[in-house]
């Protein structure tokens, strides 16, 4: 069976073949930790981690790489404004390298929770920087990029191709940028390879002189570092698609003269009353925000994964409420497949599972239908419940949603891992009670028995039981 993706470059589906059989190279666009990722962000890490979950559970190997921006994210695209961790700095009195270290582990404990596997690697701009120095080199070289005012520029003229993967011209794009106020750019949409500025807070020598990175050229210097020259798959939110990979593109093909990436692959925004949710705009949650309000990552997760991520999603609190009784609804179904026994196998458990992995799979392969793939599982547990399931039945299900729970990872509750939890929250309840925090330790009572497990406090201490 074929999987097929939607293609931002070329606008259409397309079959899905890596460059290298069963091997999947695939680059995401990642934070730039200057402040706590919102769910927006999650939004298209979310969908990165699903895509990459069901490319392997159709058997394929995926090396997966996540960038973390730490430096040249300016706050304006046109290569004006300030660095966005220089500014992160100012307002918390630290210095650019804290912000990175804080908000990055910040960003581990998050994804943590929300189940994204991590990558293989999740390169930082700042330790590529002689990387990203040598390609602006080899672009200065080969004519593509020139040097202005101690500044480096890629010269679009030479790029004929820019606009494409946005669906823009040359020409449609000139025409509509706004009056350049830069006299060093030669065309006014080329943009910044190179910033020489002495006054930076975090800053490099160069051939140009002291200064630091151009964004664009991060992502093009780490994709070809952890990857390849071509790679498979580049994913992002759709604000990526321009300037930003667009950028990408006209720099990786003008140094190697090889397509760059074969899918470009893009996250329809999460909205707050049809405004794209952003920093800038104040109307973002974090998932801790979210998480103080009572919210678990799965039902959060739930929610993210739930919409097409070809389709805008609009966000509500109801949506997250919703997201957690789907969750609940699977477990309870897990649940009471514990305590099936009937002995005899009943055929028809045998045809309505076969139904719901091939449905689950034609639309996965389907670039990821999810909301087809949601509903099978969904119309399976409602036709189950009606069943009377012996114990064998009940053990072949339970393979099967595990199998299925790979690519979604809000089913199953990670037992082993679990029982080691557990045993350390129970320490942590004996040391709050000791320290007569009655409300963390109730908080820990709380969290397990949502969790299903029941303690059992007795005089030679508190045991634990699933529920
Ligand atoms: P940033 O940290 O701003 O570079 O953004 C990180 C990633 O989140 C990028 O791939 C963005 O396209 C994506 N992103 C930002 N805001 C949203 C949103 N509201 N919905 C979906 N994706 C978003
Ligand atoms: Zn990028």
């Amino acid at each position: 069976m074929a999987i097929y993706f939607y293609n931002t470059q070329t606008k259409k589906k397309e079959e899905f073949e890596p460059i290298e059989a069963g091997l999947v190279k695939m680059y995401n666009c990642g934070p730039t930790v200057y402040s706590f990722a919102h769910i927006g962000n999650f939004r298209a890490y979310v969908f990165a981690d699903i895509l990459r979950r069901y490319l392997e559970y159709r058997g394929m190997v995926v090396h997966q790489v996540m960038n973390i921006t730490d430096v040249g994210h300016l706050t304006d695209d046109a290569d004006e404004g300030e660095d966005k961790m220089v500014q992160a700095a100012g307002r918390e009195g630290k210095d650019p390298w804290q912000i990175a270290d804080f908000y990055s582990e910040a960003f581990f404990e998050d994804i943590d929770l929300l189940k994204i596997q991590r990558a293989k690697v999740y390169p930082r701009a700042t330790d590529h920087v002689e990387h990203m120095i040598r390609m602006i080199e080899k672009l200065i070289g080969q004519g593509v990029a020139y040097a202005s005012n101690n500044c480096v520029y890629f010269d679009i003229s030479k790029f004929p191709k820019y606009g494409s993967l946005s669906g823009n011209t040359l020409e449609a794009l000139q025409a509509g940028a706004r009056i350049e106020v830069n006299p060093d750019k030669r065309n006014p949409l080329d943009f910044a390879l190179w910033i020489t500025d002495e006054s930076h807070l975090m800053k490099w020598k160069s051939p140009w002189g002291t200064g630091y990175p151009g964004w664009h050229i991060e992502c093009s210097a780490m994709s070809m570092s952890h990857l390849d020259e071509s790679i498979d798959i580049h994913t992002g939110g759709e604000d990526n698609i321009f300037p930003h990979h667009e950028c990408e593109i006209a720099q990786s093909e003008g140094a190697t003269g090889k397509q760059f990436v074969r899918y470009w692959m893009h996250t329809r925004h999460l909205l707050v009353d049809g405004k794209k949710m952003s920093k800038s705009e104040g109307n973002f949650y974090t998932l801790r925000d979210l998480m103080e309000k009572g919210y678990s990552a799965d039902a959060v997760r739930y929610s993210l994964l739930n919409t097409h991520y070809r389709q805008q999603l609009n966000f509500t609190l109801d949506g997250i409420e919703a997201g957690g009784k789907a969750v609940t609804r699977l477990r309870d179904f897990m649940r009471r497949l514990e305590t099936a026994t009937a002995s005899e196998d009943n055929p028809e458990v045998q045809a309505l599972t076969e139904t719901m992995v091939s449905t689950f799979e034609v639309a996965m392969d389907d670039d990821l239908n999810i909301s087809l793939a949601l509903a099978a599982i969904f119309d399976f547990v409602r036709d189950i419940n009606r069943l009377e399931v012996s114990t064998a039945d009940a053990s072949r299900i339970r393979e099967v949603m595990k199998k299925i729970d790979h690519v979604l990872a809000v089913v199953m509750v990670e037992e082993e891992l679990l029982d080691g939890e557990i045993e350390k929250l129970l320490e942590e309840r004996v040391q709050a009670r000791k320290d007569k925090n009655f409300a963390r330790s109730d908080e820990i009572r709380d969290y397990l028995k949502e969790q299903g497990i029941i303690l059992e406090d007795a005089p030679q201490g508190t045991r634990w039981k699933r529920g």
